[in-house]
């Protein structure tokens, strides 16, 4: 197996260099950028699988480096980013950002991460059928073919938008999906921006899938930004 090849864009040094021991441990081949300038041209020139970005950087902001890659490729973005910049999430993720890791993180989030944005975009690019093999984690199955969610082996009964909902977040495992993308994937181009009618949903099906709603373990809230569900375990 070749190794995967992550650029790490982040002007904290101690922070690169977390990262870059992190993932050279776990077999990863690590290229580090101190500036936005620096990071474009190894984008550019390397084809990273992988980019981790820090959005503060010295010479741009990192929504320009989104904006800017994108005119041209899919590689899976992760944006660094501080705890409380719930909008700055937002809008990252808008512009095409992956996903997002908040600062302070811990190894094995990092690597959740990378490994979840990995798989999507290999599955994009690869195999046009993943949709059909079952997501399991847990207690909790989908049977995407069949359109039936099991947990402790029983089937749950959900209505045509609940289903809906867990099936694109399940397709998305382990990535956060923002409230805007949610609504228009399950209602459509025309759905209201209103975040209400989404938070009903989810109530209602974090009661008919989760132990104790107010302690998920499949579906998450990422406050301010949206939902994410536990990560596939079948990969
Ligand atoms: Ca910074």
């Amino acid at each position: 197996m070749p190794k995967f090849s992550v650029l790490i864009i982040e002007d904290e040094k101690n922070i690169q260099t977390f990262m870059g021991k992190v993932l050279k441990r776990h077999d990863y081949r690590v290229l580090s950028a101190d500036t936005g300038a620096q990071g474009l041209e190894l984008i550019r020139s390397q084809c990273p699988d992988i980019v981790l970005l820090d959005l503060g950087l010295p010479d741009m902001n990192g929504d320009n480096i989104i904006r800017e890659v994108r005119t041209w490729t899919s590689t899976p973005i992760i944006v660094i980013s501080a705890r409380t910049a719930e909008r700055e999430k937002v809008l990252a993720l808008d512009l095409g950002a992956d996903d997002y890791i908040t600062k302070p993180f811990g190894t094995s989030e990092l690597l959740a991460r990378i490994r979840a944005s990995l798989r999507h975009s290999n599955r994009l690019r690869t195999d046009s059928t993943f949709y059909i093999r079952p997501y399991k984690h847990g207690e909790m199955s989908l049977d995407f073919s069949k359109r039936l969610l099991k947990v402790r082996g029983e089937e749950v009964h959900l209505t045509p938008i609940e289903y809906k909902i867990v099936a694109y977040l399940a397709q998305n495992s382990g990535k956060v999906i923002t409230y805007a993308s949610i609504l228009s994937n399950v209602w459509g181009p025309y759905a209201d921006d209103d975040n209400k009618i989404l938070r009903v949903n989810m109530a209602n099906i974090r009661r008919k899938i989760e132990d104790d709603p107010a302690q998920p373990k499949y579906i998450f809230t990422e406050v301010g930004v949206g939902y994410r569900m536990a990560e596939d375990e079948d990969d």
